[in-house]
């Protein structure tokens, strides 16, 4: 049986450094359509490098 792997499912982890929701806070948010976590250090650099 090899169902897919589901990417939300398991340990959340900052989508730009990696770091963990147990190491520092981590934020949800959606990414064309899809659920994506951001940590608070990398959340500033996502939000002035937007476009
Ligand atoms: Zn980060």
């Amino acid at each position: 049986m090899a169902e897919e792997a589901q990417p939300s499912a398991g340990i959340k982890s900052c989508i730009l450094c990696g770091v963990k929701s147990e190491e520092r806070i981590l934020l949800s948010g959606v990414d064309q359509g899809k659920e994506v976590w951001v940590c608070v250090q990398c959340l500033p650099s996502l939000i002035h490098g937007a476009h």
